[in-house]
């Protein structure tokens, strides 16, 4: 069963789109804030999480087959990162003083670092990034990333959305500034 949807969008979503793709799949990761007030986001703890792609028909529209692409293609990457990389990993702040205690007791742990502490907001935007990146190399050209929504809780959840130029936006890069890592990495596998 193809696991997608097609949804009519809006200009609210940005810019004039005919065609929304939507990938979603489930991981199971922990997480901790180093700067967080709550006791309960500093211990780490873990989620059931779902994570969308999003992606939009490109300009040309559907090819002569009727289709904005072949799913199996587009979606390949993305499973592959939710399901090898982030599933049963500790999402943490490169800052983390708790890591290098990890790493001596399980030198094999299960680590994806953040330029930060790993809220929903930057979890979604590097996810993001992940994807473009992935998507890059395919040489798909008839959809284009939209953005990742993360599920962290069956109650919150965060939408990123790349600006309609496809850029990032000018908040996130005065964040991780030209870092290079796993989310500029087109390996799904890549963990730096
Ligand atoms: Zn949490």
């Amino acid at each position: 069963m193809r696991v997608v949807c097609f949804a009519r969008s809006s200009r609210a979503l940005g810019g004039t789109l005919s065609l929304n793709l939507r990938f979603r799949y489930r991981f199971e990761a922990a997480h901790r804030f180093t700067s967080a007030a709550a006791p309960s986001c500093r211990t780490p703890h873990g989620h059931t999480w779902y994570a969308t792609a999003l992606f939009k028909l490109s300009a040309g529209g559907l090819d002569s087959a009727e289709m904005a692409a072949e799913f199996g293609s587009v979606k390949r990457g993305w499973k592959s990162f939710i399901t090898e990389t982030a599933d049963h990993s500790f999402f943490h702040n490169a800052k983390d003083p708790l890591v290098s205690h990890l790493n001596d007791i399980i030198p094999d742990a299960r680590l994806l670092e953040f330029p930060g502490d790993p809220t929903t907001e930057m979890i979604a935007a590097l996810f993001a990034l992940k994807l473009k990146a992935m998507h890059d190399i395919t040489g798909i050209s008839t959809v284009t990333p939209l953005g990742v929504k993360i599920q962290e809780t069956p109650t919150n959840s965060v939408t990123f959305r790349f600006e309609p130029d496809g850029t990032a936006p000018l908040w996130l890069t005065k964040k991780i500034g030209t870092t290079k890592s796993w989310w500029t990495s087109p390996d799904p596998l890549a963990r730096s």
